[in-house]
């Protein structure tokens, strides 16, 4: 029976209180909302943080408390973010691998988010991949557009990241390449055989429709307030757990079995495993 391996990213770098007031900001909240998203059904948590205010930061202190407290709940497989927010260096973006976390994201390339941009050059991904070869981190080769499939090959390449291969497919981001099935399966083509993959539709439509790409074509799902905070047209989800939720119940009438976090570490080759 296949597994469906379920990441819920919990609060993302953009989204706001005024975007769904039920957005986990502070650590307490983080750890609450990861630990009620792990008993719906999630293996993973996808990790940004943010400061008192409720901005983005990648303060390492910030990260290392919010994974203690998720830690003292679950052992749901954290994947902490090096993406960080519009504008962050990569120094900043960086310093969080420290903590050697399970899994981390590595931006492929540079593309529009809205009216803002992400910058990730050849180099800087280079460099975080080292790191996190290094350290033992898997990552998640985030691409938000085809070129990135082969921005993600020349690292390969390099030897700079080992198998097993975990890409996601972010698609959907305004100004980027909008999801659809058929453009979803054409980057599944074009990734190296035997990769894993997770597609995260942004919006609430997208971020729907991605599951049933996930399901159709053997990849994961990812859902949360980073990529949407609705649950239907016009209806603000509750919580990151009720969108795992929908997603599981999906999953299951698709005919898988939802992977544990245990599952999630031996298929993607942790050094936890
Ligand atoms: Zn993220």
């Amino acid at each position: 029976m296949n597994k469906m391996v379920i990441t819920c990213a919990i609060c993302g770098a953009e989204t706001t209180k005024e975007h769904n007031p039920n957005l986990p900001v502070t650590p307490e909240e983080l750890a609450q909302a990861t630990y009620d998203a792990y008993l719906a059904g999630a293996s993973i948590v996808h990790l940004h943080v943010r400061d008192k205010k409720g901005k983005a930061t990648m303060d390492v202190d910030i990260f290392a408390q919010t994974i203690k407290l998720i830690r003292e709940k679950c052992d749901i497989v954290i994947e902490v973010t090096t993406g960080g927010g519009v504008g962050m260096s990569d120094e900043e973006r960086m310093q969080v691998l420290e903590l050697k976390p399970e899994m981390a994201s590595l931006d492929c390339g540079t593309v529009n988010f809205g009216d803002e941009f992400i910058v990730n050059t050849l180099p800087s991904m280079r460099n975080y991949a080292k790191k996190m070869k290094e350290y033992g981190v898997r990552p998640t080769l985030e691409c938000f557009d085809l070129s990135h499939i082969y921005a993600a090959e020349v690292i390969i390449k390099e030897g700079l990241v080992e198998p097993p291969f975990h890409y996601g497919f972010v698609m959907n981001v305004p100004g980027g390449v909008k999801y659809d099935v058929e453009t979803l399966d054409f980057f599944v083509r074009r990734i190296p055989k035997g990769s894993f993959w997770t597609v995260m539709g942004i919006g609430g439509r997208a971020s729907l429709l991605s599951h049933y790409g996930a399901l159709s074509l053997n990849g994961f799902i990812r859902v949360g307030f980073e990529d949407n905070v609705y649950y239907s047209k016009g209806v603000l989800a509750k919580s990151n757990a009720q969108l795992v939720e929908r997603a599981v119940r999906i999953a299951k009438e698709g005919g898988y079995e939802i992977a544990t976090p245990k599952d999630v570490r031996e298929l993607l080759k942790l050094r936890t495993a």
